[in-house]
């Protein structure tokens, strides 16, 4: 699958799934229409359906207007979020499928951040692409507005048991910012330090370090590392969800 990431207000993602051979496109987290339409016209792409991880304005803000430009393309969100997805039109459930860019994804539940949070997963032959919204970011995990750490542990253990080789598009370019906040707990983590720098270089290469990769994730993100001993012996900790709790009053 070609996955054509959309900058939108600064620092927010929406991205385009591009079905090349048909010219269509399905669109994630539309949260300005402008930019999403840009890129559409600029690839001469027809948008085919609208896929939101869940309910805040920024990443649900540019529905309207596509819907008005794009009659009859289906909006889909999570049951839980009737009500709060403008125009929405398909309300899903974990484990149910969805067809964008001519692939067949998977929905994953992600309560934590927010109640109704979908994460969509495109399954390839060695891995995948990852879809998280703002449950998963680049050294770092949403805030919990509407769930427990506990809820979030659950939520992120699936993420985390999904394919090494899966490609992770969150929802917001917070990597650098995630990647300090690492390092406030292990402030001589080689492996930190590296993924610290790395992370500058492709900022001011790219502006951008997506998409992570979910294997080094699990390797550098503290919140995908509640068994991992040194956090562990660093917390006074000896249970996940003691770790995980720890971790989310610390970090
Ligand atoms: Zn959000």
């Amino acid at each position: 699958m070609r996955v054509l990431p959309v900058k939108v207000f600064g620092d927010n993602y929406a991205y385009l799934l591009v079905d090349e051979s048909r010219h269509t496109a399905a669109v994630v987290d539309p949260g300005d229409a402008a930019p999403v339409r840009e890129w559409l016209a600029r690839g001469g792409l027809r948008l085919t359906a609208i896929l939101a991880t869940h309910h805040h304005e920024d990443h649900v803000g540019g529905i309207g207007e596509l819907c008005s430009v794009f009659p009859d393309v289906p909006v889909l969100g999570s049951a839980e979020d009737k009500g709060r997805i403008p125009h929405q039109t398909v309300f899903l459930d974990d484990g149910e499928g969805v067809e964008a860019a001519g692939m067949r994804g998977l929905v994953i539940a992600t309560p934590g951040h927010t109640r109704g949070g979908l994460a969509y997963f495109f399954p390839a032959p060695l891995g995948g692409d990852l879809f998280a919204g703002d449950t998963l970011f680049g050294g770092t995990m949403g805030n919990l507005f509407e769930g427990t750490p506990a809820r979030m542990l659950e939520t992120l253990r699936r993420l985390r048991d999904l394919p090494p080789r899966t490609r992770l598009w969150p929802g917001h370019e917070y990597t650098e910012s995630g990647v300090r906040d690492a390092l406030r707990l292990q402030p001589d983590d080689a492996v930190l330090i590296a993924r610290l720098a790395a992370v500058e270089s492709a900022l001011a290469r790219d502006g951008r370090t997506i998409p992570l990769s979910l294997d080094e994730e699990r390797r550098v993100n503290p919140f995908l590392r509640w068994d991992d001993p040194a956090i562990r012996a660093l917390l006074g900790t000896a249970s996940d969800t003691a770790t995980f709790k720890k971790l989310c009053e610390v970090l």
